[in-house]
């Protein structure tokens, strides 16, 4: 699968699973557009070294201002976006009772509404060249609940009805949008909460590894960021013209349940 002389703009791709799907975007020749926080040079070493071309732009996903931006610069250094992955997100674990009003808006605006303005974006561009990928990071937790995630919960449900919505809206034409729902993936963003499991039970954090899985992922593994790249790469290839509107699971068994 070659996607050279395409362009893939992939959010929170400084970490985790962004950085590992713009990795396995790059090995395939497309041009990357990195977002994200952090070590941005890290991550554009990583992406440079396939031979891609990389940019960063450093838009905040809170911000509608700056994603607009960051399509701006994307389209003056690359001509377009072909393939957009909606990947950033933050996570907070709280009763509902105690959950902070902030982390709920901030949730709900990086894991979902960034989500809409980088749709409207992408879309114009792509409906011009009757050819794009939306390709959606949504979760196990678009497709069921967990205690102490409601904002997440919800940005994720939230994120599964976009897809469907934006599928709908492009079916006759050559632009495509599925969700990736993935279980848990051994990145920042869940080492924080076997963190917190490890600390408030007095686990190791083998212990709290093996805790946090056991409870939800039969099998007892973490999916990887390289696999997520690989099923991002296949709702790219032509043989998934016509996946429209699909929630890819990757969960270990966790919705077979
Ligand atoms: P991560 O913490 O490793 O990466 C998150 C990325 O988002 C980073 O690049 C970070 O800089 C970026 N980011 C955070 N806030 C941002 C903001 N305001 N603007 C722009 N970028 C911002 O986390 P991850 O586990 O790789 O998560 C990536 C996506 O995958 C998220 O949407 C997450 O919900 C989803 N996901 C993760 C898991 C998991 O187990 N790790 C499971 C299912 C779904």
């Amino acid at each position: 699968m070659r996607l050279n002389g395409k362009t893939a703009l992939i959010t929170g791709s400084t970490s985790g699973i962004g950085l590992g799907i713009a990795q396995a975007l790059a090995r395939a020749g497309a041009n990357i557009v990195l977002n994200g926080f952090g070590d941005v040079e890290a991550a554009r070493r990583a992406v440079e070294s396939t031979g891609a071309h990389a940019i960063h732009l450093p838009a905040d996903m809170r911000r509608a201002d700056e994603i607009e931006h960051m399509f701006d610069v994307a389209r003056e250094r690359f001509g377009g976006v072909d393939i957009l992955v909606n990947n950033a997100g933050i996570q907070h674990v709280a009763p509902i009772e105690s959950f902070p009003a902030q982390q709920w808006d901030d949730i709900i605006a990086i894991n979902l509404t960034s989500a809409f303005h980088t749709t409207r974006h992408a879309l114009a561009g792509m409906r011009e060249r009757n050819w794009g990928r939306i390709v959606n990071i949504a979760s196990v937790h678009g497709l069921v609940g967990s205690a102490g995630k409601s904002a997440y919960v919800a940005a994720k449900h939230g994120l599964v009805g976009l897809t469907k919505v934006t599928a709908l809206e492009t079916a006759t034409t050559g632009v495509t949008c599925n969700a990736i729902c993935p279980g848990f993936v051994l990145t920042p963003l869940v080492q924080k909460q076997i963190d917190d499991l490890a600390l408030r039970e007095g686990l190791s954090a083998d212990d709290a590894r093996t805790r946090l899985l056991g409870e939800k992922q039969p099998s007892g593994q973490f999916v990887t960021p390289e696999m997520l790249g690989s099923i991002a790469l296949m709702l790219c290839s032509p043989m998934a013209a016509e996946v429209r509107g699909a929630t890819w699971a990757a969960d270990g068994g966790w919705t077979a349940q």
